[in-house]
């Protein structure tokens, strides 16, 4: 196996592919092979299907090669493929995909590459569409298990918040109703190259759909109108989308009270609240 977590070896591709970094992709690639095993450890993917997100040079998807059932890895930056077919071209396990991961038709490319077996998410994320990408794969109804991916440290912590902690956000909601973390670490910021500025967290993310019945557009328009005005009370946030009348009956139909904040609501809260304003109706 070639050593692609070395900085030695990322030395030699730039140098024979004349392959340059582009920060605007979020690439910081990983050089420690420790935290390479520690996010293949956790996503557990022998004899799994995996979909990885941003391949880079191939460093964790080259490990999982050596386990895993079939790798589907999607990389947009179309100076890495040339770069990807030479370091993974000896798996017949991994197919390189060049395409936007927030353009392509997932669906299709799992049900050509995978059929219809489940699989699971694999990813040291490019930061700046993490939340976009977080919600394509969770609501895109695809056999997919699990999400084992690498974001920045405060946005784990806002993924993963409980209600009335600081970090708690409509992302906290959206994130609980489709999920629950099984588990997560650290990583620090001296594990890549180029070195970014702040640090990482890995979580592992198994999928669920909290509640089937609720609408959810409704449910997550009233989170998003909560938390964009969290100062606000709740009957003064929310009444951008109901009327403030009907709000004040169905706050206390479904005793709730007017005074409190989004940050004070947890996601059962909202979901009794969007039910209710459902019946309302
Ligand atoms: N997996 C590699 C590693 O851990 O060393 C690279 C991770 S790097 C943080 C993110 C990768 O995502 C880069 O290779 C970047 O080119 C790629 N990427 C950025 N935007 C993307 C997009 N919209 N779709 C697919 N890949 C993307």
């Amino acid at each position: 196996m070639k050593k692609l977590y070395s900085p030695k070896t990322i030395k030699q591709i730039q140098e024979l592919y004349g392959f340059k970094f582009t920060k605007a992709l979020g690439q910081n690639f990983l050089v420690d092979k420790n935290f390479v095993d520690k996010i293949i450890d956790l996503a557990d993917v022998e004899n799994e299907n995996v979909l990885e997100i941003g391949p880079g040079i191939g460093t964790i998807t080259q490990s999982m090669g050596e386990i895993a059932k079939k790798i589907v890895a999607v990389e947009l930056d179309k100076s890495l493929i040339p770069i990807l077919n030479d370091n993974l071209g000896a798996y017949n396990n991994i197919k390189v995909i060049q395409g936007d991961i927030l353009k392509v038709d997932l669906g299709k490319i799992v049900a050509e590459e995978l059929g219809s077996e489940k699989f699971k998410v694999v990813s040291n994320l490019p930061y700046y569409i993490t939340s976009p990408i977080i919600e394509k794969l969770v609501t895109a109804d695809l056999p997919c298990q699990d999400m084992t991916i690498m974001v920045q440290k405060e946005v784990a912590d806002r993924m993963i918040a409980d209600e009335k902690s600081k970090d708690y956000s409509s992302l906290s909601v959206f994130v609980k109703f489709y999920s629950t973390c099984q588990d997560k670490f650290k990583v620090p910021k001296s594990v890549f190259f180029p070195q970014p500025k702040i640090d990482s967290t890995v979580l592992k993310l198994n999928l669920r759909v909290y509640d089937k019945e609720v609408d959810k557009k409704l449910l997550f328009s009233l989170v998003r109108a909560g938390f964009n005005k969290r100062r606000k009370t709740i009957l003064n946030s929310l009444s951008s989308i109901i009327n403030k009348d009907d709000l004040k009956e169905i706050l206390k139909e479904v005793n709730l009270l007017e005074n409190l904040r989004a940050e004070n609501l947890s996601l059962d809260d909202f979901i009794r609240l969007a039910k209710a304003i459902e019946n309302h109706y």
